[in-house]
């Protein structure tokens, strides 16, 4: 395969790269066969060896606006320290990988809301204690809800930002959420 790059959150895909997170898809990345960015998961139409990575020039942009990629980088480091967590928690060897590359994945859409921002670093959070969902059942219905959930803050948040980048991204990562919410339904 050719050295390629992710528009969204402009990791480079490589041969050694091209098969990270693959447990959080629908259909796995081949080497011959990328369907999503390895590092956020976002579709095939957002990787490109040649375009220019979707950027904002964090000055132009509204109070606003930056409120919200605040709050949409808080939802995703709350999420992706909770699959953290999740996955030490899990038993099933496959869930437990499932809920580690899902939180990278969740990371990586963070720093992609913190670049945007122009924001300096992630935010510390109070971390709540999860163990009361002590059954990896309990964890994939958990994680199936702030599935559901951040689809919403994203369909929500567009129709109140007017950055036409931004919206796109949105769109890109809520799609990505969508396979989540698939892949953590109906475990049992
Ligand atoms: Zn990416």
């Amino acid at each position: 395969m050719d050295n390629t790059k992710c528009l969204i959150c402009g990791m480079n895909i490589t041969a050694n790269s091209y098969n990270l997170n693959n447990s959080t898809f629908i259909n796995e990345n081949k080497k011959e066969n990328i369907i999503n960015c390895p590092f956020c998961g976002v579709d095939i139409i957002y990787i490109d060896k040649k375009k220019d990575i979707y950027d904002v020039d964090e000055d132009k942009l509204n109070a606003e606006s930056l409120k919200i990629l605040d709050k949409a980088m808080k939802l995703e480091v709350f999420n992706g320290e909770f699959y953290r967590e999740a996955s030490k928690l899990a038993k099933d060897k496959k869930v437990k990988k499932m809920l580690k590359d899902l939180s990278n994945i969740e990371f990586m859409h963070a720093k992609i809301h913190k670049r945007l921002g122009g924001f300096k670093e992630l935010p510390k959070l109070r971390k709540p204690d999860y163990t009361k969902h002590n059954t990896d059942q309990l964890l994939l219905i958990e994680a199936n809800k702030r599935e559901k959930h951040a689809i919403s803050f994203y369909n929500r948040k567009s129709k109140e930002i007017s950055n036409e980048i931004i919206i796109e991204v949105f769109k890109a990562l809520s799609d990505v959420e969508k396979q989540h919410m698939v892949i953590t339904d109906k475990k049992d």
